[in-house]
């Protein structure tokens, strides 16, 4: 089965439309990933503030149950020596035990001190955390919600692939083995781009002037011709003259 040269170039067209395509879909398949990793990664980053502040209230609320033990220790230490007064027989122990009571009791006033200053930050730190689990769960909604939109974009993207790669074939198929294989090195080694437009003489894949001979054949369309600086393809397309404005 073979076809002309101008159902050749035709078909050339619709191969690099088909390529262009793919290559477009591919790299959209490789940017999704990389745009859920980002997405997830700013929904961690959150995560972890709340749960910092949290680990921070509990620590809070740990040091103020560890101050409240402590001064209870301390009261009972000090009944324990309120109760050996009655049994004082010298002024001296009297002194003693008064002055162990007098120390003990500015112990408890220092870590009633300590303990106001951490209810303070307790209060301020529990008004923050709702916000901040408020934004979190927000982040986290609006995030599924994009992971969705982002999988079923993933999913369209490679059935597309799949139904682009298939024509593709197709159209190879139709193409004279030697021509194929032709497209196949240029577009490899042209970053894809092996099939280009010729305006004026001037190919649009390198932008240097071809011979006044070849554009005309290109301009004629019933050869395969290639642009002899960068080996791409060459076509013609006639543009309709731009309506003139009043
Ligand atoms: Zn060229």
């Amino acid at each position: 089965m073979s076809i002309s040269p101008k159902e050749q170039l035709q078909q050339l067209i619709v191969l690099q439309n088909l390529d262009d395509e793919i290559a477009e879909h591919k790299q959209l398949l490789a940017d999704i990933p990389i745009q859920l990793d980002s997405g997830r990664a700013e929904l961690e980053e959150k995560k972890k503030i709340f749960s910092n502040a949290k680990e921070e209230l509990d620590a809070l609320q740990k040091e103020r149950k560890d101050i409240e033990l402590a001064v209870q220790g301390e009261n009972d230490h000090m009944a324990k020596a309120k109760t050996k007064l009655p049994a004082v027989k010298t002024n001296r122990e009297y002194t003693a035990i008064l002055s162990e009571v007098d120390a003990i009791k500015e112990k408890v006033s220092g870590l009633e001190d300590k303990e106001l200053d951490i209810m303070e930050i307790l209060e301020e730190k529990q008004k923050e955390v709702p916000g901040i689990e408020k934004i979190c769960k927000e982040e986290d909604a609006r995030f599924q919600e994009y992971k969705a939109k982002k999988d079923a974009e993933l999913d369209r993207m490679k059935q597309e692939l799949g139904v682009l790669v298939t024509k593709r074939e197709a159209v190879g198929g139709q193409l004279d083995r030697v021509i194929m294989q032709r497209y196949e090195k240029v577009a490899g080694s042209r970053d894809g781009r092996a099939v280009v437009l010729l305006q004026g003489s001037i190919c649009q894949g390198c932008f240097q002037q071809i011979l006044p001979q070849m554009a005309i054949d290109v301009k004629v369309g019933e050869s395969i011709q290639q642009c002899s600086n960068c080996i791409r393809f060459l076509y013609w397309e006639e543009v309709p003259e731009a309506a003139t404005p009043k």
